[in-house]
C-alpha cells in the first residue's frame, strides 16, 4: 500500500524564485490497485511519480509504502519511462537482465528469468537484438520487460505510451492489462490521454494546475472476469 499525506513540493530556482509543483496532496493506493493520475502538462504528475520513486524528495508531508518511509529507491519501486531508456549497446536479455545481474543472479537464472519476462511481452524472437534495431512499441515492451524482472510491488509508469502511434498504442494497453491481470502488481499509470486512463485503471485522479492538486477522482466499473 503507498500512503501519500499532506504532501507539498516547490521548486527553488537558482534566480530565487519558486514554485509550487504538489500543493498538500494526500492520496492512499492499496496493494494491487491500478490507477491513473491525469491532468494537463505541469500539474505536478511527474513530480508526484518521482516523490513514489525516491527520486525527489517532499518537503511537507509523508510517503510511505507498507508503512516504510520512501526516502530513496528501492528494489519495490520501478520506473517505466516515456522514453525507454535501455542501454543501446546491451541486447534486449541484457538490458532486461541487467538489473538481476546487479543483484549477484547467477548467469544461468537471469538470464532464465529474462527470458520468462521477455516472453510475456511477445519479444521472444527479438531477445538477442539490440534497441535500435527495434520498433518504439518493441523498445517499450523491452522496457516493461526489464522493470518486470525485478519483481517490484509497484511499478511506475510516467507516460510509457506517449511517444507511440494510436495502433502501437493500443496494443501495448492490451499486452499492460494482461501483465496487470496475471501480476496484480500495484500500478500508478501518468497519462495525459482519458481514454487511456479510463480503458487501463480501476481509478482515475485528476489533477489541476497551480497549484498541483488532485481536483477529482473517479473509480471506472471495470467487467472483468
Ligand atoms: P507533469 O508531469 O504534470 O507535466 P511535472 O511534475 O513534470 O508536471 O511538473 C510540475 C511543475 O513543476 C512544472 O511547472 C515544472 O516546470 C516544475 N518542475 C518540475 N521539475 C522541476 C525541477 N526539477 N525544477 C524546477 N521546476 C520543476
Ligand atoms: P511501431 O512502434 O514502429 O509502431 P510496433 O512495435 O507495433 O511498431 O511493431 C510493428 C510490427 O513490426 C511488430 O509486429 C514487429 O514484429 C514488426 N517489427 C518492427 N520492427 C522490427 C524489426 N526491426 N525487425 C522485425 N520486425 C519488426
Amino acid at each position: 500500500m503507498i500512503e501519500i499525506s499532506n504532501v507539498s513540493k516547490t521548486f527553488h530556482q537558482r534566480t530565487g524564485g519558486s514554485f509550487t509543483a504538489l500543493d498538500n496532496v494526500s492520496l492512499t493506493i492499496n496493494k494491487g490497485e491500478f490507477v491513473s493520475l491525469l491532468g494537463p502538462s505541469g500539474c505536478g504528475k511527474s513530480t508526484l511519480l518521482n516523490l513514489v520513486a525516491g527520486l525527489e524528495q517532499a518537503e511537507q508531508g509523508s510517503i510511505t509504502v507498507n508503512g516504510k518511509p520512501c526516502k530513496g529507491p528501492g528494489p519495490d519501486r520501478v520506473v517505466v519511462f516515456q522514453e525507454h531508456a535501455l542501454f543501446p549497446w546491451l541486447t534486449v536479455l541484457d538490458n532486461v537482465a541487467f538489473g538481476l545481474k546487479q543483484k549477484g543472479i547467477a548467469k544461468k537464472e537471469r538470464e532464465a528469468l529474462a527470458m520468462e519476462q521477455i516472453k510475456s511481452v511477445h519479444l521472444s524472437k527479438f531477445a538477442d537484438r539490440y534497441p535500435h534495431e527495434l520498433s518504439g512499441g518493441m523498445k517499450q515492451r523491452a522496457a516493461i520487460a526489464r522493470a518486470l524482472a525485478m519483481d517490484p510491488e509497484i511499478l511506475l509508469m510516467d507516460e510509457p505510451f506517449a511517444a507511440l502511434d494510436e495502433q502501437t498504442r493500443l496494443i501495448l494497453h492490451q499486452d499492460l492489462e494482461e501483465i496487470w491481470m496475471r501480476t496484480r502488481k500495484t500500478i500508478l499509470f501518468i497519462t495525459h490521454n482519458i481514454r487511456e486512463a479510463v480503458v487501463l485503471s480501476d481509478r482515475v485522479l485528476v489533477m489541476s494546475t497551480r497549484p498541483g492538486k488532485i481536483k477529482k477522482e473517479f473509480a471506472v466499473q471495470a467487467a472483468r472476469p
